[in-house]
Protein backbone atom coordinates (compact mmCIF):
# COMPACT_ATOMS: atom_id res chain seq x y z
CA UNK A 1 0.00 0.00 0.00
CA UNK A 2 3.10 2.24 0.10
CA UNK A 3 3.33 5.27 -2.39
CA UNK A 4 -0.57 5.00 -2.88
CA UNK A 5 -1.56 8.28 -4.08
CA UNK A 6 -4.25 9.38 -1.01
CA UNK A 7 -7.64 8.08 -1.92
CA UNK A 8 -10.05 9.06 0.55
CA UNK A 9 -12.76 7.62 -1.69
CA UNK A 10 -11.50 4.67 -1.06
CA UNK A 11 -10.48 4.32 2.62
CA UNK A 12 -10.78 1.07 4.29
CA UNK A 13 -11.76 2.11 7.90
CA UNK A 14 -15.63 2.64 8.56
CA UNK A 15 -16.22 6.43 9.05
CA UNK A 16 -16.82 6.45 12.90
CA UNK A 17 -13.11 4.60 13.43
CA UNK A 18 -11.22 7.14 10.89
CA UNK A 19 -8.08 9.17 12.33
CA UNK A 20 -10.15 11.91 10.23
CA UNK A 21 -12.99 11.91 12.75
CA UNK A 22 -11.74 10.38 15.86
CA UNK A 23 -9.04 11.24 17.45
CA UNK A 24 -5.89 7.96 17.71
CA UNK A 25 -8.75 6.21 14.87
CA UNK A 26 -7.40 3.98 12.28
CA UNK A 27 -5.87 4.86 9.26
CA UNK A 28 -4.04 3.48 5.90
CA UNK A 29 -0.45 4.40 5.13
CA UNK A 30 -1.45 6.42 2.30
CA UNK A 31 -4.09 8.72 4.72
CA UNK A 32 -3.43 12.32 4.08
CA UNK A 33 -4.24 13.12 8.07
CA UNK A 34 -0.79 11.45 8.83
CA UNK A 35 0.93 13.96 6.49
CA UNK A 36 1.86 16.46 9.62
CA UNK A 37 3.26 18.94 6.83
CA UNK A 38 0.47 19.42 5.44
CA UNK A 39 -1.62 19.90 8.26
CA UNK A 40 0.80 22.35 9.53
CA UNK A 41 0.19 24.36 6.42
CA UNK A 42 -3.54 24.29 6.37
CA UNK A 43 -3.34 25.98 9.88
CA UNK A 44 -0.76 28.86 8.66
CA UNK A 45 -3.22 29.43 5.80
CA UNK A 46 -6.22 29.45 8.84
CA UNK A 47 -4.29 31.56 10.91
CA UNK A 48 -5.13 34.39 8.19
CA UNK A 49 -7.95 36.45 9.74
CA UNK A 50 -9.88 36.68 6.66
CA UNK A 51 -9.38 32.86 5.74
CA UNK A 52 -10.40 31.83 9.61
CA UNK A 53 -13.18 33.74 9.25
CA UNK A 54 -14.28 32.53 5.95
CA UNK A 55 -14.37 28.77 7.33
CA UNK A 56 -15.89 29.63 10.30
CA UNK A 57 -19.22 31.22 8.66
CA UNK A 58 -18.96 28.05 6.71
CA UNK A 59 -19.01 25.92 9.41
CA UNK A 60 -21.93 27.77 11.11
CA UNK A 61 -23.83 27.89 8.38
CA UNK A 62 -23.12 23.96 7.63
CA UNK A 63 -24.39 23.33 11.23
CA UNK A 64 -27.75 25.58 10.86
CA UNK A 65 -28.83 23.14 7.32
CA UNK A 66 -29.45 20.91 10.18
CA UNK A 67 -32.88 21.06 12.12
CA UNK A 68 -33.38 18.98 15.09
CA UNK A 69 -29.66 18.80 16.21
CA UNK A 70 -31.26 19.35 20.46
CA UNK A 71 -32.59 15.45 19.37
CA UNK A 72 -28.93 14.16 18.69
CA UNK A 73 -27.01 13.44 15.48
CA UNK A 74 -29.15 10.67 14.81
CA UNK A 75 -32.32 12.54 14.64
CA UNK A 76 -31.10 15.70 12.53
CA UNK A 77 -32.47 16.14 9.40
CA UNK A 78 -31.83 19.01 6.58
CA UNK A 79 -33.37 22.14 6.39
CA UNK A 80 -32.54 24.54 3.33
CA UNK A 81 -32.16 24.81 0.00
CA UNK A 82 -28.36 25.47 -0.93
CA UNK A 83 -29.94 28.63 -2.70
CA UNK A 84 -30.88 30.02 0.44
CA UNK A 85 -27.91 28.81 2.18
CA UNK A 86 -25.63 30.83 -0.19
CA UNK A 87 -28.38 33.68 0.21
CA UNK A 88 -27.55 33.43 4.54
CA UNK A 89 -23.37 32.54 4.02
CA UNK A 90 -23.08 35.80 1.90
CA UNK A 91 -25.73 37.95 4.46
CA UNK A 92 -23.28 36.45 7.53
CA UNK A 93 -20.11 37.57 5.52
CA UNK A 94 -21.59 40.91 5.08
CA UNK A 95 -21.35 40.48 1.25
CA UNK A 96 -22.76 43.20 -0.56
CA UNK A 97 -22.13 42.39 -4.28
CA UNK A 98 -22.72 39.31 -5.88
CA UNK A 99 -21.75 38.13 -9.18
CA UNK A 100 -24.05 35.45 -10.72
CA UNK A 101 -22.89 33.41 -13.87
CA UNK A 102 -24.90 31.35 -15.74
CA UNK A 103 -24.92 29.62 -18.80
CA UNK A 104 -27.31 31.22 -21.49
CA UNK A 105 -29.15 28.02 -21.59
CA UNK A 106 -30.33 28.54 -18.16
CA UNK A 107 -31.58 32.10 -18.87
CA UNK A 108 -34.74 31.95 -17.48
CA UNK A 109 -33.30 30.00 -14.05
CA UNK A 110 -30.89 33.58 -13.78
CA UNK A 111 -33.33 35.95 -14.17
CA UNK A 112 -35.62 34.47 -10.91
CA UNK A 113 -31.94 34.00 -8.90
CA UNK A 114 -30.93 37.20 -9.59
CA UNK A 115 -34.08 38.76 -8.71
CA UNK A 116 -34.21 37.06 -5.75
CA UNK A 117 -30.89 37.47 -4.60
CA UNK A 118 -31.88 41.29 -4.98
CA UNK A 119 -34.75 40.49 -3.56
CA UNK A 120 -32.70 40.27 -0.33
CA UNK A 121 -30.99 42.92 -0.78
CA UNK A 122 -27.93 42.37 -2.47
CA UNK A 123 -26.11 43.80 -6.02
CA UNK A 124 -26.45 41.84 -8.46
CA UNK A 125 -24.20 41.44 -11.53
CA UNK A 126 -24.72 38.56 -14.21
CA UNK A 127 -23.10 37.42 -17.28
CA UNK A 128 -23.67 34.90 -19.33
CA UNK A 129 -21.72 32.87 -20.78
CA UNK A 130 -21.78 34.69 -24.46
CA UNK A 131 -20.69 37.58 -23.08
CA UNK A 132 -18.17 39.14 -25.26
CA UNK A 133 -19.37 37.59 -28.43
CA UNK A 134 -16.63 36.41 -29.60
CA UNK A 135 -16.72 33.70 -32.51
CA UNK A 136 -16.02 29.91 -31.98
CA UNK A 137 -13.55 30.33 -34.47
CA UNK A 138 -11.28 32.73 -32.45
CA UNK A 139 -10.26 29.40 -30.17
CA UNK A 140 -10.08 27.68 -33.20
CA UNK A 141 -13.17 25.71 -33.02
CA UNK A 142 -14.10 23.97 -36.42
CA UNK A 143 -17.41 24.38 -38.44
CA UNK A 144 -18.16 20.76 -37.78
CA UNK A 145 -17.49 20.85 -34.03
CA UNK A 146 -20.08 23.68 -33.29
CA UNK A 147 -23.64 22.65 -32.30
CA UNK A 148 -25.52 24.44 -35.15
CA UNK A 149 -22.99 23.48 -37.63
CA UNK A 150 -21.67 25.28 -40.52
CA UNK A 151 -23.04 28.65 -38.78
CA UNK A 152 -22.02 31.18 -36.85
CA UNK A 153 -21.73 30.48 -33.27
CA UNK A 154 -20.54 32.53 -30.14
CA UNK A 155 -18.05 30.98 -28.14
CA UNK A 156 -18.57 30.74 -23.94
CA UNK A 157 -16.39 33.20 -22.59
CA UNK A 158 -15.73 32.27 -18.94
CA UNK A 159 -12.71 34.45 -18.64
CA UNK A 160 -14.85 36.96 -19.64
CA UNK A 161 -17.51 36.31 -17.29
CA UNK A 162 -14.62 36.57 -14.46
CA UNK A 163 -13.04 39.53 -15.46
CA UNK A 164 -16.24 41.46 -15.61
CA UNK A 165 -17.08 40.45 -11.96
CA UNK A 166 -12.95 41.37 -11.49
CA UNK A 167 -13.60 44.91 -12.28
CA UNK A 168 -16.86 44.74 -10.93
CA UNK A 169 -15.36 43.94 -7.19
CA UNK A 170 -17.92 41.48 -6.54
CA UNK A 171 -17.77 39.63 -3.14
CA UNK A 172 -18.59 36.39 -4.22
CA UNK A 173 -19.30 34.79 -7.35
CA UNK A 174 -22.67 32.13 -7.99
CA UNK A 175 -22.31 29.63 -10.70
CA UNK A 176 -24.78 28.53 -12.51
CA UNK A 177 -24.64 25.44 -15.39
CA UNK A 178 -21.47 26.41 -16.82
CA UNK A 179 -19.72 23.98 -19.04
CA UNK A 180 -17.61 21.25 -17.65
CA UNK A 181 -14.57 23.11 -18.64
CA UNK A 182 -15.60 26.55 -19.04
CA UNK A 183 -16.58 26.19 -15.23
CA UNK A 184 -12.49 25.61 -14.52
CA UNK A 185 -11.52 28.32 -16.33
CA UNK A 186 -14.16 30.86 -14.64
CA UNK A 187 -13.02 29.26 -11.22
CA UNK A 188 -9.08 29.93 -12.24
CA UNK A 189 -9.84 33.74 -13.07
CA UNK A 190 -12.51 34.77 -10.58
CA UNK A 191 -10.84 36.94 -8.20
CA UNK A 192 -13.79 36.83 -5.85
CA UNK A 193 -14.27 33.45 -3.63
CA UNK A 194 -17.28 31.20 -5.87
CA UNK A 195 -19.91 28.98 -4.91
CA UNK A 196 -22.01 26.80 -7.17
CA UNK A 197 -25.35 26.87 -7.32
CA UNK A 198 -26.27 24.47 -9.93
CA UNK A 199 -23.74 22.19 -11.74
CA UNK A 200 -24.91 21.71 -15.52
CA UNK A 201 -26.21 17.89 -16.93
CA UNK A 202 -27.60 18.60 -20.14
CA UNK A 203 -29.33 15.34 -19.82
CA UNK A 204 -30.07 14.94 -16.15
CA UNK A 205 -31.47 18.22 -15.55
CA UNK A 206 -28.38 19.41 -13.98
CA UNK A 207 -28.66 16.60 -11.56
CA UNK A 208 -25.18 14.48 -12.34
CA UNK A 209 -25.32 12.59 -9.29
CA UNK A 210 -28.07 11.14 -11.15
CA UNK A 211 -26.20 8.59 -13.51
CA UNK A 212 -24.45 8.15 -10.41
CA UNK A 213 -27.16 6.79 -8.67
CA UNK A 214 -27.75 4.30 -11.44
CA UNK A 215 -24.37 3.22 -12.46
CA UNK A 216 -25.29 0.19 -11.45
CA UNK A 217 -28.28 -0.46 -13.22
CA UNK A 218 -29.31 2.00 -15.99
CA UNK A 219 -25.77 4.01 -16.18
CA UNK A 220 -23.90 0.79 -15.64
CA UNK A 221 -22.89 1.17 -19.40
CA UNK A 222 -20.50 3.99 -17.77
CA UNK A 223 -18.66 1.38 -16.87
CA UNK A 224 -14.87 0.25 -17.68
CA UNK A 225 -15.38 -3.29 -15.88
S1 LIG B 1 -8.20 11.05 5.92
FE1 LIG B 1 -7.35 9.02 6.34
S2 LIG B 1 -8.78 8.06 7.74
FE2 LIG B 1 -9.82 9.81 6.79
S3 LIG B 1 -10.89 8.96 5.02
FE3 LIG B 1 -8.89 9.69 4.29
S4 LIG B 1 -7.59 7.88 4.41
FE4 LIG B 1 -9.36 7.43 5.67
Amino acid sequence: MKNKLPDCAHCPVEPARRLCQKEGGLSPDWCPTRNRDLIDRCLQIYGQPEIQEFARVASVQEGEGYGGRELGYDRVKPVKPRILEIIEFARRMKFNRLGLVFCVGLRNEAEAVGSLFADHGFEVVSVSCKAGGLPKETIGVRNEEKINVGMPETMCNPVMQALVLNSEKTDLNVVMGLCVGHDSLFFKHSRAPCTVLAAKDRLLGHNPLAAVYTLNSYYRSLKKS
